[in-house]
C-alpha cells in the first residue's frame, strides 16, 4: 500500500524536532553521492527560485494630506515612477491607495525602474512622493516604508516552471530583454532562465501542494499563493502571491538592465510537505532530468532541447579577482553589469549580484571567473553567455526556508482549493 502521512503529523514532527527537511539542492546532491533516500527519509523539500519576473506590482496605502482637506488624489509619482491612483479614492481622507508597475521606468532617474524602487524600500530608504490632488494641488513630501501604512508585492505572473533558452538565427543583432547586450546574430550565443530542478513547480507538476492559500516565501517574506498566475497553461505553470514588503531582503529584489529596458527581479521559495510516495516521486533527481527549450529569439519557434544539466552543474558563482583588477576608467563591467553590482575600486556588491556572468565578456582583464558552459547545438558549440536565473542565490533562499520549517517559522499547511488552469496559451 502506498505510503502517506498528514500535514498534521509533519507539524507534530517539526514540532518535536524530528522532521527532516532539506532543500532540493541537497536532496540532488545525496543522490549524486550515491545515497539512497526514501519516502520515510524525508518530510518536507525546500525550492526556490530567483529571476526576473516582469508581473510584480506594489499595492500602497499612506496618509498623504490632512483628512477633509482634498476630495481625492488623481496623479503620483514615487522616486519618479508613475503609480495608478485608487481603485478606491478615499474621498476626503488625506490616504492615497496605488499600484505600482515593477516594469514603470522612472521618469526623473536613469536606469531607475519600479524593482529598483521596490529594493530601496525594503532597504529603507527615503521615497520622494509627488501627488496631484483633483483641485490642482500638488503635494511632496519624503516617506519611508514605515510611514506606508499598507505595502505589499503582488505578482500577477510569477515562478513560471522554468522557462527557455534563446538563440538568435538572424543575422542581426538584436535588443531584446534575453540579453543583457544586443542579442549577438549567427547562432553564435545562447542565454537562459530558469532555475532547473530547484524550481517550485518543477517539483510540484501535479500541483498537489501549490493552491490558492500555499505559503511561500516572496523575497524572504512570507506570503501566499492567491491564485493562478496570467497564462497559467498546464505547460507554463505559474503563480499569482502577495507579500508585505516588510520583512522582505533587499538581496533577493532589484532591477536587472537588459538591452531593451529594465526587468523587476524577484524571488519566491515553497515548501513541499512529501505527504505521499506520489509527491516525493515528483522532486526531480537531477538537473539532467528537466528539458530546457531552445527558442529561435525573433518569433520564439522551437529550434532544440537540452536540459539544465547542460546548463547549471555546481558552477552557481562568480567569483571576481581584485588583484587583475586594472581600474580601467570606463570600465565595461561597471558600466554594462545588469544589476550595478560591480563598481570599480569597490569590487562587487555580493548583495546585488546576479550570477548572470556578463562580467566574464565584459571585462577585459579577465578579473571574473565562473564556468557558463557551451551547448552543442546540431553540432556548432554554442556558449552560454548569460544566465537570467541566479540558482546560486535561489539556493540560499531555499536554505532559508528549510531553517524557517524547521524552527517552526514557517507555516506548513494545506492549500484551499486547487489552482485552475488556462486552455490556451496566449
Ligand atoms: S555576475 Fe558579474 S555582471 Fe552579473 S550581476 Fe554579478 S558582477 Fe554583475
Amino acid at each position: 500500500m502506498s505510503k502517506t502521512r498528514t500535514f498534521e503529523e509533519i507539524n507534530n514532527k517539526i514540532a518535536s524536532k524530528n522532521a527532516v527537511v532539506m532543500t532540493v539542492q541537497e536532496f540532488i546532491e545525496k543522490i549524486a553521492d550515491g545515497e539512497k533516500i526514501e519516502f520515510d527519509d524525508v518530510d518536507v523539500i525546500t525550492t526556490a527560485t530567483k529571476g526576473l519576473m516582469s508581473g510584480i506590482a506594489g499595492v500602497f496605502s499612506f496618509r498623504l494630506a490632512e483628512p477633509r482637506v482634498h476630495r481625492k488624489f488623481k496623479a503620483v509619482s514615487l522616486n519618479g515612477i508613475p503609480g495608478y491612483v485608487g481603485p478606491c479614492p478615499n474621498e476626503f481622507l488625506g490616504v492615497i491607495d496605488l499600484v505600482l508597475y515593477g516594469t514603470a521606468q522612472s521618469e526623473t532617474r536613469n536606469n531607475y525602474a519600479g524593482g529598483t524602487l521596490f529594493r530601496e524600500l525594503v532597504e529603507e530608504k527615503p521615497i520622494e512622493i509627488v501627488a496631484k490632488t483633483d483641485d490642482g494641488v500638488q503635494i511632496d513630501k519624503t516617506i519611508t516604508i514605515d510611514d506606508m501604512q499598507f505595502a505589499r508585492l503582488m505578482g500577477t505572473r510569477q515562478a513560471i516552471r522554468n522557462y527557455s533558452s534563446m538563440i538568435n538565427t538572424s543575422t542581426e543583432s538584436i535588443d531584446t530583454i534575453f540579453s543583457a547586450l544586443p542579442f549577438a546574430p549567427n547562432t553564435s550565443q545562447l542565454t537562459f532562465s530558469g532555475c532547473g530542478a530547484l524550481n517550485p513547480l518543477q517539483n510540484d507538476p501535479l500541483f498537489e501542494i501549490a493552491g490558492v492559500g500555499t505559503p511561500v516565501l516572496v523575497n524572504g517574506s512570507v506570503g501566499h499563493i492567491i491564485g493562478p498566475g496570467t497564462r497559467n497553461n498546464i505547460e507554463k505553470p505559474n503563480l499569482m502571491c502577495i507579500a508585505d514588503f516588510k520583512g522582505m531582503k533587499p538581496e533577493y529584489m532589484g532591477s536587472f538592465m537588459t538591452s531593451f529596458g529594465l526587468e523587476p527581479i524577484c524571488s519566491i521559495a515553497m515548501a513541499i510537505p512529501i505527504i505521499n510516495e506520489g509527491v516525493f516521486n515528483n522532486i526531480v533527481r537531477a538537473d539532467k532530468e528537466v528539458k530546457l527549450q531552445i527558442l529561435d529569439l525573433v518569433g520564439r519557434a522551437k529550434i532544440g532541447e537540452i536540459t539544465y544539466g547542460d546548463v547549471w552543474n555546481n558552477n552557481f558563482f562568480i567569483k571576481f579577482d581584485p588583484k587583475k583588477c586594472k581600474a580601467h576608467e570606463d570600465c565595461p563591467v561597471e558600466a554594462g553589469c545588469p544589476t550595478k553590482a560591480y563598481e570599480v575600486g569597490k569590487g562587487i556588491d555580493r548583495t546585488k549580484c546576479f550570477n548572470c556572468g556578463a562580467c566574464l565578456r565584459l571585462c577585459l582583464e579577465g578579473c571574473f571567473m565562473g564556468d557558463l558552459k557551451a551547448i552543442d547545438y546540431n553540432g556548432i558549440e554554442v556558449p552560454v553567455v548569460l544566465r537570467q536565473s541566479d540558482r546560486f542565490n535561489a539556493i540560499k533562499l531555499a536554505t532559508e526556508l528549510k531553517n524557517m520549517v524547521i524552527k517552526g517559522e514557517f507555516p506548513i499547511k494545506e492549500r484551499i482549493s486547487k489552482l485552475s488552469f488556462y486552455e490556451f496559451v496566449i
